[in-house]
């Protein structure tokens, strides 16, 4: 069985730890997580029953800002994956240098099953919930996997009305009427695009590079898309209903405006993109130039690392590689951007949102996107200078992990305890 995404985060962390030769009481302190909160809320449902419904925040160290990190609505989320991403979201911050601590929160639910009014009623509860321990100053979610700027919109607006005042800061990746920024939606892609330039620049950049990519979400969706519309040729595709492959190409911008528009990727195919229905396993092991999971957590095991392919990860998705199949690439030479640069385009733009709303000014989507490369590129090179791709002993994932140690440990350090 893979080892579960808070274990993999551990096991990195104390690799990590080890390397840099971190004392018990920081490993102890560093592995500690500040607020774990669990809630059983129930919600009205459309024919007037209700039903109970779990969820969780969790804060994990804010000694370099407030708690920053996403909401899932997902089936599957459990408190040990919920801190694991809040750990991640701690190095994330850290590594792209914008000012937060790391939190995540996530409802158990299968959103599609529930109607709008259903959907909205649990959001504005689960909020409600968590008015003692969110805001503006001390914890600042966003969308993940299954929530989306309508449900930002819906946060914003339960939070402030418990205020009696509207507080826009209190969540990024709202709706750009209500103070949302330019470029949120598209920033993680945008993101994954820019540290591949970085990436690639030395070697003839991403032209004609082919790419598969896992997951058709807010994040494989929009890099398949800004990948495709730099050049590169995505010849397999997968959601969690269908897997495609075409070796001259998928038009993943033509399939990204369909599923936006609410159509599937399945009927997008059938209609125009004619490519071959595949098993959702061919997409990790396709012969392709670069590998983008960009779906979920723990795809890349032992089962199917020696399978893979591509000569390039780049982690969309946060963990999606568990530690044997890492060592695994890194003994065949295989690179992998890690999740805590890769996606990171996302709490990046969101610190951007939080920023505009806190001076009450609204950057064009140019600007958003200048600054959004600035900061990408400079902690792509931070990271590649302390581990030369290719050098020995070393990889990108280490080194991005030492820099967001010690910098959460040089705050640490800095501000001391109280009392
Ligand atoms: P999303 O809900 O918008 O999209 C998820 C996509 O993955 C969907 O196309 C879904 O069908 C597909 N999928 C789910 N399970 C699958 C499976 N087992 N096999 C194949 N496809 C599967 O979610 P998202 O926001 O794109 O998030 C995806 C990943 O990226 C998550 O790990 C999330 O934590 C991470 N992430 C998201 C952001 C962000 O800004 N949205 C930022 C950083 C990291």
């Amino acid at each position: 069985m893979p080892a579960s995404i808070l274990e993999s985060a551990l096991a990195q962390f104390h690799a990590a730890a080890d390397q840099l030769s971190l004392s018990q009481q920081h490993r102890d302190y560093l592995t500690s997580f500040k607020t774990t909160y669990h809630t059983e809320f129930p919600v009205e449902m459309d024919d007037g029953t209700f039903r109970t419904f779990q969820g969780v925040r969790v804060h994990h160290n804010i000694a370099r800002g407030p708690a920053k990190g996403g909401i899932r609505y997902d089936p599957n989320v459990t408190i040990d994956e919920v801190k694991a991403l809040a750990m991640l979201m701690t190095w994330k911050s850290a590594v792209v240098g914008v000012p937060f601590g790391g939190a995540k929160g996530g409802v158990v639910v299968d959103p599609r099953a529930l109607s709008e009014g259903e959907l909205q009623n649990l959001t504005r509860r689960f909020t409600s919930e968590l008015v003692p321990i969110i805001g503006p100053d001390k914890d600042i979610p966003a969308p993940d996997m299954g929530t989306n700027p309508k449900i930002m919109a819906w946060i914003m607006d339960t939070y402030s009305m418990s205020h009696g005042y509207t507080i826009p800061g209190v969540v990024t990746g709202k709706p750009i009427a209500l103070g949302g920024s330019e470029g949120r939606f598209e920033a993680t892609g945008r993101g994954i695009q820019y540290v591949l330039e970085e990436h690639l620049a030395a070697e003839g950049g991403l032209v004609g590079r082919t790419v598969a990519v896992q997951g058709f979400g807010n994040v494989g969706g929009v890099a398949a898309k800004l990948l495709h519309q730099a050049g590169a040729k995505v010849t397999h595709l997968g959601d969690r209903f269908i897997s495609i492959h075409n070796p001259a190409g998928i038009d993943a911008t033509s399939a990204f405006i369909y599923t936006q528009a609410g159509g599937s990727l399945a009927d997008w195919n059938r209609e125009f993109g004619h490519a071959e229905e595949i098993a959702a396993a061919d997409v990790l092991t396709a012969d392709v130039d670069i590998l983008l999971p960009a779906a979920t957590e723990s795809v890349l095991t032992e089962e199917n690392a020696e399978d893979v392919r591509a000569r390039l990860i780049i982690e969309g998705a946060n963990g999606p590689t568990t530690p044997e199949a890492d060592a695994i690439f890194m003994r065949r030479g295989i690179t992998v951007i890690p999740d805590i640069l890769a996606n990171a385009g996302g709490v990046t733009v969101s610190y951007f949102e939080w920023v505009q709303g806190r001076q009450f000014l609204h950057w064009s989507e140019d600007e958003v996107n200048a600054q959004l490369r600035k900061i990408m590129a400079k902690a792509y090179r931070e990271i590649s200078s302390r581990c030369p791709v290719g050098g020995e002993g070393c990889t990108l994932r280490q080194a991005a992990n030492w820099i967001a140690i010690e910098r959460v440990l040089e705050a640490i350090t800095l501000r001391g305890f109280f009392p």
